[in-house]
């Protein structure tokens, strides 16, 4: 990353005000402020780049606008909960039903799922390549335990076709074995002790089904958006992801 250029005067004459102020207010805000424990990451392709499976516009309401709320208000929920703050996402998500203060469990839940299923989703895409496929060794396990890649991606689009509302559907690995599951809302496989056992494991891919995802474009057609998108999944990613897990 560039690092940050140097603050002239006037800058930093503001930024102390800032300062002054969010002293006066408290600890509290000042941490908020100053430094919020998560942010937005660019994608790592252009909001056009995936079209035209998913279109640019939709994209950049969904990363600019969805994806940026989950992350403000997870950071809004964290600003009063520091050792919270501390932990990497991913162990916070799996040590939720330890947070005793409900509401503030419900947030984390809600808007820490949000955050970490969207930083998995744009990473889980890439600009369509013809020739993207699955390793031989993840070929050769989704063979193994769906019988055909054909019959893999028809159960995965009917877990996609079938959660009701907001969710998502998910291939994951647990024990060794590949399995196909589907989350309400933002939970997602890795929330122990809040989504049920059956549907816990390491997500290898992952497919938002909220209408935020499609329906600018394929209105109330989600089984058309599930059809398009198998053309823009990141099958590298996914392999290297598999080859971590099992
Ligand atoms: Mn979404």
């Amino acid at each position: 990353m560039d690092s940050p250029s140097p603050i002239d005067r006037r800058q930093f004459l503001k930024l102390g005000t800032l300062a002054a102020t969010a002293a006066a207010l408290g600890p509290a805000y000042s941490n908020a402020e100053a430094a919020p424990v998560y942010t937005l990451a660019p994608l790592p392709y252009g909001f056009d780049a995936l079209e035209p499976h998913m279109d640019a516009r939709t994209m950049e309401i969904h990363h600019g606008k969805h994806h940026a709320a989950y992350i403000k208000s997870l950071n809004t929920a964290l600003a009063s909960s520091p050792e919270l703050a501390q932990m990497p996402l991913e162990k916070l998500l799996a040590s939720l039903p330890a947070v005793q203060d409900e509401a503030l469990r419900n947030t984390l839940r809600n808007h820490g799922g949000g955050h970490w299923n969207h930083d998995f989703f744009w990473n889980t895409l890439t600009p369509a390549v013809k020739s993207a496929k699955p390793s031989p060794d993840l070929a050769a396990a989704l063979n193994s335990a769906f019988g055909s890649m054909e019959a893999f991606q028809k159960s995965f689009a009917e877990a996609a076709a079938k959660r009701f509302g907001s969710g998502w559907a998910w291939l994951i690995i647990k024990d060794g074995k590949l399995k196909i599951t589907s989350t309400p809302n933002q939970d997602n496989p890795s929330m122990v002790g809040l989504v049920p056992e059956a549907d816990l494991g390491t997500a290898l891919l992952g497919l938002d089904v909220w209408e935020h995802a499609y329906y600018l474009h394929y209105q109330n057609r989600r089984p058309d958006y599930v059809t398009a998108w198998w053309n823009i999944v990141n099958w590298s990613m996914v392999s290297d992801r598999f080859a971590a897990a099992k």
